[in-house]
């Protein structure tokens, strides 16, 4: 047994991890409304989600993990509509929806997230959601009304659980329903009448289309099993889609829905709620023009998936400073011993590593862990010998990193690529007159001084050891070292 404990939003504590199967663990996490670029939400759900998969898998559980891709709703038919057309609605949509589907995938590689096993879309589920909406109706736990088919919240006793809403006082705060035909106003759309102008599909209740909720049911039953581990998704979701996924899903199958309820924290900017009308929903594409992705992973993981975090300039320099000083710690120790990191990690490290993410997967605890170690050895680097045990602890902080999703980048050995400097001298000249010390621009001058060391030009050599002296980086030259290093930058301007 792992020792795993996760935080269940539907028990409101934190329980020991067993799965249902020994040794398998089956994950479903409600996935992206494909009309869109993807904005930092999205990368903080994903990215939490991603490291909550890899870390399972470190544990040795074998993990199927799905993810949904909504490729049909009211915002995807808006924005298809806007789109000129010559072909039909149906087309239309399919063709916006390819396009966001391949920029998610595309962004999501980018935050170097593994890709889920599964990833089925709404409109290749149809028949199922079908399936389920005619045994909901069955039972008499949902009502027909005109063409539409609704979900009667009354007929599920256990509706309000997950979310720990009482649905009478949900009842009593619920706005007047405008429209007349649902029984109750938590009731909810399981499959809409066509409507003109909006892709439809055959149905025993006429041409319509499903709702949102009944997607996620049908696509996690159908691929996990009507019991599965985890479901996971934004805390925004857990009322009311989660009560609603879990209710029908319930209803139909007769059987426990998930087992584990995750949910991750909000993302606010400048400390303001995200929101169109606040003009602060920044897509990731324009965040990856100011900070390097591994950057905002970086910022992302550097907080408990649970906990709100506050997206800023300021934090996200922290950030890539914090990531420096691993890669640059990697860099050299990989100077004083490249044997170092295939030592076996520390056993120590790890067990505090595991113990950290056994705490439903507190990775800043985590990383206070791997802190501790670099501190170490930023402390201890330029003794003759490294203290015994210090290679293998920071072997393990290698691996923990690589768990994490972040694979250390050398500075030292791995300077800006040489092909890119065709002309030292003037690079450097530009750097310096530029004046803004940029985690590449810090690369790049190592470089240029290294070439212009093994060019004697002993001036311009000088010359940027004292403008990066000035900047608060120390360089140091090493006997028989392939470069000079880099160490201790105070201060790297924002990228
Ligand atoms: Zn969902």
């Amino acid at each position: 047994m792992s020792g795993l404990h996760v935080y269940n939003t539907r028990k409101r504590k934190k329980e020991l991890f067993e799965p249902l199967e020994a040794g398998k663990v089956k994950m479903y996490v409600c996935g992206v409304t494909v009309y869109d670029y993807c904005h930092l939400g999205h990368a903080r759900c994903y990215v939490a989600f991603d490291i909550i998969h890899r870390y399972l898998e470190h544990l040795g559980y074998r993990v199927t993990y799905v993810q949904n891709i909504t490729d049909l709703d009211d915002k995807l038919i808006n924005r298809a509509r806007e789109s000129d057309g010559e072909k039909d609605i149906k087309t239309r949509v399919a063709e916006l929806a390819a396009r966001f589907t391949a920029a998610y995938f595309e962004d999501m590689d980018r935050l170097n997230i593994l890709r889920a096993d599964l990833y089925p879309t709404a409109t290749g589920n149809i028949p199922r959601m079908r399936e389920i909406i005619a045994g909901l109706l069955e039972k008499g736990v949902a009502y027909r009304r005109g063409g539409d088919v609704y979900f009667q919240v009354s007929a599920f006793p256990g509706y309000g659980e997950l979310s720990g809403k009482n649905p009478d006082d949900l009842r009593a705060g619920a706005r007047v329903e405008v429209d007349g035909r649902k029984k109750n106003p938590l009731d909810f759309a399981l499959w809409k009448e066509a409507a003109p102008g909006e892709p439809s599909w055959p149905s025993p209740w006429g041409e319509g289309r499903p709702g949102w909720h009944i997607e996620c049911s049908a696509m996690s039953t159908n691929l996990l099993g009507a019991t599965f581990d985890i479901h996971g998704g934004g805390q925004d979701l857990i009322f009311p889609h989660h009560e609603n996924e879990r209710a029908q899903s319930m209803a139909f199958t007769g059987k426990p829905f998930a087992r584990y309820w995750l949910h991750n924290g909000f993302v606010t900017i400048n400390r303001e709620k995200m929101s169109k009308s606040l003009g602060n929903v920044f897509n990731l594409r324009d965040i990856f023009k100011k900070y390097k992705p591994r950057v905002v992973r970086f910022f992302l993981l550097s907080q408990h998936y649970r906990s709100p975090v506050d997206y800023s300039g300021e934090a996200l320099d922290e950030a890539g400073r914090a990531l420096f000083r691993l890669d640059n710690c990697y860099g050299l120790a990989r100077l004083a011993g490249e044997e170092i990191f295939s030592l076996p990690p520390d056993p120590g490290v790890m067990a505090g590593f595991e113990e950290a993410m056994n705490d439903d997967f507190n990775t800043a605890a985590a990383l206070a862990g791997v802190y501790r170690v670099v501190e170490e050895f930023y402390k201890n680097y330029r003794k003759p010998e490294l203290p015994s045990g210090l290679p293998a602890r920071l072997s393990a902080v290698k691996k923990i990193c690589a768990v994490l999703g972040v694979d250390l980048v050398d500075p030292i050995h791995e300077p800006a690529p040489a092909g890119e400097i065709s002309d030292y001298s003037a690079l450097a000249d530009r750097l310096i007159g530029g004046d803004t010390l940029t985690e590449d621009n810090l690369r790049a001058l190592v470089s240029c001084r290294e070439l212009a060391r093994q060019n004697r030009d002993w001036e311009l050599s000088d010359r940027i050891r004292d403008y990066l002296g000035a900047k608060g980086v120390s360089l140091m030259d090493r006997k028989g070292a392939p470069t000079a290093a880099v160490y201790y930058p105070e201060q790297l301007d924002g990228e």
